[in-house]
């Protein structure tokens, strides 16, 4: 059974090799930021909580976090396995992780001025959260493949990209190097194309 974590700075690619690594494997994958994202659409009061963090890059915390997360492992179709992309994020979330053992930790890796500059062309749609590039001809309105809109998220500003770098650099940084020695951890080069890039991860996962 898989369980597999995907790592990397904002705008490594690793919400697109989690949809295609989920539908090779058959298992289901969330990320973090997408499920508080479905908690703020849903009016919820964790998700109004949340947004005050997330409107301005700043991770929520990690009890909202935990909850948020529990609450999807809850579903049945993760008895198989999963992919979950954005957690955890710092050492208090590894601890509370610890009830898991994951069978792998994909690092995908790119530089920063890479990440800035992928993340600043960044469309996402309001409804599925699918991931467009302005390079590709998309812009703020238009219609996603599910028929959702395309928007610009508020925590993709130039200075809320930057704060996120940081927190990947000094509160998620360190805690594969835990994972690290357990051995689960594999680094990525993210440079390159989508299929190249599910080349070089499934080449770690066999
Ligand atoms: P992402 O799209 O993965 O960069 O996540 C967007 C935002 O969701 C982050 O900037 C945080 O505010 C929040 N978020 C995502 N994952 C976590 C997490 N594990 N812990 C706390 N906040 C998170």
């Amino acid at each position: 059974m898989y369980k597999i974590l995907l790592m990397g700075p904002q705008g490594s690619g690793k919400g697109t090799q989690a949809k295609r690594l989920s539908e090779r494997f058959g298992i289901p994958t969330f990320a973090m930021g997408q499920l508080l994202r479905d908690e703020i659409t849903s009016g919820s009061e964790l998700g109004k909580k949340a947004s005050e963090y997330m409107n301005k890059g700043f991770l929520v915390t990690d009890e909202m976090a935990i909850e948020v997360l529990k609450k999807r492992l809850n579903q049945l179709d993760t008895k198989e396995g999963y992919i979950l992309d954005g957690y955890p994020r710092n050492e208090g979330q590894y601890h509370e992780f610890s009830f898991e053992t994951p069978t792998h930790v994909i690092v995908v890796e790119i530089p920063r001025e890479e990440s800035l500059k992928r993340i600043s062309g960044r469309l996402t749609c309001s409804s599925c959260g699918a991931i467009y590039a302005m390079k590709d001809g998309y812009q703020v309105g238009d219609a996603c493949a599910c028929s959702g809109k395309l928007m610009q998220r508020d925590d993709e500003t130039p200075e809320a990209v930057s704060r996120r770098l940081d927190i990947y650099e000094n509160e998620t940084k360190p805690i594969i190097q835990k994972y690290e020695d357990q051995g689960v951890v594999h680094h990525i080069d993210g440079m390159g194309t989508v299929e190249e890039i599910q080349e070089r991860i499934l080449e770690v996962i066999k």
